[in-house]
């Protein structure tokens, strides 16, 4: 739910959810993190007890939803969702948890953003399943212990980094999930299609999952476009329809979007590649530093395209050729 392109239509979010697989074996990919997965909750079922808390970290688009429901659904327990922009008091937190229902599992999306006041009452409420509700002001102000229904707590980040370290403490299994390689994508656009009705070639599939920043949403997203391209022109969904919608909806050969190649080209042109600190080149590309970090950043770093240093980003070789420049840097030694 970070910013990406292209507004989303209220049939295009049902069929995201429609295409959400519902059970661990369905979802693709991320094998690591469904065994990890796979035995905590077996474990969890085994002693009747309320799995361990969960906090899932990585870039947008590549499963935490999909994941805690399916944590829900798995252990047949009632799913309750919220988000950390939603938090803005412990009060509202408090409402959440007072309200729980026995083994609810409580979704808290973007955990790293809920308000600092809400985060202690979590905590108590992780570890002892326990708030305390102030009543009162100043010197009269006192505190009333409320017991609540166990629960499991799966928070979902993309910066797993900004959680201060107790409430990061309290999570009893983190899982870090990464970009999706393309024969995962292959499987995720397939399912998509036979759920779009749509006949697709498969040198057309893989273009696709060559150009969605290994990201199912993106795949997904992308697959509809090149759906409507077919539709509209009457062609069948072959790999020139793919690479037409592509380049229509500004989608390139590495499958960067706009703002990964702004991000690129301010680096490059006005940063000379750098290094350049984030903040500085958030501002030149007029987004927001968490964007950039936790949303274009994973991506061109996973790629290659940029490092991280102690000094800032820096742009390799392999942006210079991208981008058909001459390093600059390389020309000053
Ligand atoms: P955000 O943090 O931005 O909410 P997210 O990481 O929670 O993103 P989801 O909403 O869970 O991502 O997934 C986005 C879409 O991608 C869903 O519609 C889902 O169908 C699809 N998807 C994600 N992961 C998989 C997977 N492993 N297999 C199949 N489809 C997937």
């Amino acid at each position: 739910t970070v910013a990406t392109p292209g507004v989303e239509s209220e049939a295009e979010l049902a069929f995201e959810g429609a295409l959400r697989p519902k059970s661990l074996d369905e979802f693709v990919g991320q094998q690591k993190v469904r065994g990890q997965l796979q035995l905590l909750l077996r474990a969890a079922e085994m002693q009747n007890r309320t799995a361990d808390h969960i906090l899932l970290a990585g870039p947008p688009g590549l499963g935490k939803t999909t994941l805690a429901m399916i944590v829900a659904h798995e252990s047949n327990r009632p799913l309750r969702m919220s988000s950390g922009p939603a938090i803005q008091h412990a009060g509202d937190l408090a409402a959440v948890l007072s309200s729980l229902l026995p083994g609810e599992v409580l979704f808290i999306d973007e955990i790293h953003r809920m308000a600092r006041s809400a985060e202690e009452m979590l905590y108590l409420a992780m570890e002892d399943f326990r708030i305390d509700i102030m009543v009162g002001k100043g010197a009269g102000a006192t505190s009333i212990p409320l017991d609540i229904a166990p629960f499991t707590l799966v928070g979902a980040t993309t910066r797993s980094g900004l959680l201060p370290n107790p409430l990061r403490d309290r999570f009893g299994f983190t899982a870090h999930l990464e970009f999706y390689d393309e024969s995962e994508l292959e499987q995720v656009l397939v399912r998509a299609a036979v759920m779009l009705d749509l006949e697709i070639r498969s040198e057309a599939i893989a273009e696709i999952a060559g150009r969605c920043r290994g990201t199912p949403r993106i795949a997904n997203r992308l697959l509809r476009r090149v759906r409507d391209f077919a539709l509209v022109n009457d062609v069948s969904a072959s790999r020139d329809a793919v690479r037409a919608a592509l380049e229509l909806y500004d989608v390139d050969q590495l499958g960067l979007d706009r703002l990964d190649r702004a991000v690129m080209h301010t680096m490059l042109t006005r940063f000379d590649g750098g290094p350049v600190g984030l903040n500085t080149l958030a501002v030149s590309v007029g987004e927001e530093a968490e964007t950039v970090e936790a949303v274009v950043e994973p991506f061109l770093v996973r790629i290659g395209l940029l490092t991280r240093t102690p000094r800032g980003r820096v742009a390799t070789r392999a942006a210079w050729e991208h981008f058909g420049m001459a390093e600059r840097n390389s020309t000053l030694f």
